[in-house]
């Protein structure tokens, strides 16, 4: 089993956005949605050419198995269906909807029948709820628990230890209510021992107006954590706040835990309180390269361009546009890219901040090895990489790989260890999947 250890490393905070509300932009003229924007088969478009949609209707049903509806973000006219490469490279279909202006909302939304847990799940899948933090694993899938005793602790993830991110730290100031109505409903339906809201200690306003918000209610304890990165990585998280380890190859339920986002648990609560699924999300714009920096609450689908603009437009010509934090994110070819059900960031940076380094040979240092959380090798995943070994890199354990980072930022040969390990882990996954067809997994 891979070793799990803390602590990670110190990196700039620039929570520049911390103090700013959100402001909800005005319709864009076009929203691109793709029909997977989950972990998962994607969604099957239920709309066509032509046709007439509103704000929260269905225009897309849940595939088999691991995945969730999409629903429309603005009012108005599909245009066409458009073939896309996703962040993470995979061709995905995008319903393009022409806006009419209006963000008319749909006659189907409707407060939903949640009686019990098979219900509640069932709310949060007709939702469209994935994982907010960045992570768009479907929701419901996670807290579709047979039994519920099981859970002892459920972690409300509100780390939020990306540089730049605040999109989560604004939840607990602008949402609070939706976060205890979220939070009392997954007490009723899992009555867990208790519940934690883990937050980094640098974020005190968040810490106070969590203590206050969730005041009097015994089973819910705010953890203050260390703020050191990736503390918001799921696995470091539930042992940061609850000294678990989740076994390699196992769930959080199987050491009787629920880790979840916090804008997650207030999206959740907004479906149950009104009927409105997930249609648009808070993202911090920020980076040396754009203008007015501020915390944006857009549609789904809005393209990075009508994004931008709403923050008064580029200062300079951006070097490096990245979706997500500087540490995780990916660099986005483009503008045409849209905001997707996990985009918590938009981050643009000037020449000197986004300037690729150079990579030179490396040292055998061995620095990568001993700061990754999970004691991985990613020089050995590079290596066996080029020499097209697959077999190598599943007996390297390079599935576990968080992507978190840390390794390509302590390297001093500057070495693109991140995104070797997404190559990586891209022929392992395809080398399985060609496995199992021939029937040997
Ligand atoms: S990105 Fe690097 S440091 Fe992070 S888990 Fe993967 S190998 Fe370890
Ligand atoms: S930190 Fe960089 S130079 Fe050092 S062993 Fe890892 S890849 Fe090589």
């Amino acid at each position: 089993m891979a070793f799990l250890r803390m602590p990670g490393i110190k990196v700039p905070h620039r929570k520049h956005t911390a103090a700013m509300a959100p402001i909800r932009i005005p319709a864009p003229e076009e929203v691109c949605i793709p029909l997977s924007m989950h972990i998962g088969a994607p969604a099957v478009p239920t709309v066509k050419i032509n046709d007439k949609v509103k704000v929260g209707q269905v225009i897309a049903q849940a595939g088999n198995g691991l995945s969730v509806p999409v629903h429309a973000s603005v009012s108005g006219t599909v245009k066409r269906f458009e073939e896309m490469n996703t962040a993470s490279n995979k061709t995905v279909t995008a319903v393009v909807i022409q806006s009419d202006g209006l963000m008319e909302l749909s006659e189907d939304i409707a407060v939903p029948d949640v009686t019990d847990l098979e219900s509640f799940v069932d709310a949060v899948k007709q939702a469209g709820i994935v994982g907010l933090g960045g992570a768009a694993f479907p929701t419901w899938v996670k807290l579709n628990i047979k039994d519920a005793s099981k859970v002892e602790e459920i972690v409300l993830n509100g780390a939020e230890c990306e540089p730049y991110i605040t999109s989560d730290t604004r939840t607990f100031f602008d949402r609070g209510d939706e976060l205890v109505y979220g939070v009392e409903t997954l007490i009723k339906y899992y009555s867990p021992k208790k519940v934690i809201i883990a937050i980094e200690n640098n974020k005190q306003e968040a810490i106070k107006t969590a203590r206050k918000l969730f005041a009097g209610n015994d089973k819910v304890f705010v953890q203050v954590l260390p703020s050191v990165y990736p503390q918001g990585g799921e696995k470091v998280l539930i042992y940061s706040a609850t000294k678990k380890i989740v076994p390699e190859g196992k769930l959080p339920i199987d050491v009787g835990v629920i880790a979840i986002n916090v804008t997650t648990v207030a999206a959740i609560a907004r479906y149950l309180k009104t009927g409105q699924p997930l249609t648009e999300k808070c993202v911090t714009v920020d980076g040396s390269a754009v203008k007015e920096p501020k915390n944006l609450i857009v549609p789904i689908g809005t393209r990075i361009r009508d994004v931008i603009e709403n923050a008064g437009g580029y200062k300079c010509d951006p070097a490096k546009i990245i979706m997500g934090g500087p540490m995780m994110g990916h660099t986005m070819p483009d503008e045409n890219h849209p905001v997707m059900k996990g985009t918590n960031a938009i981050i643009a940076l000037d020449g000197r901040d986004g300037a690729v380094p150079e990579e030179t040979p490396c040292i055998n240092c061995g620095s990568c090895i001993q700061r990754c959380p999970l004691r991985l090798d990613p020089p050995g995943f590079g290596k066996a990489y080029e020499m097209k070994n697959p077999e190598e890199l599943e007996k390297l354990k390079v599935n576990l790989c968080m992507e978190c980072g840390v390794c390509a930022y302590v390297c001093p040969a500057k070495r693109h260890l991140v995104q070797r390990n997404r190559l990586a882990k891209n022929m392992l996954r395809e080398y399985k999947a060609k496995e199992g067809k021939n029937g040997k997994a």
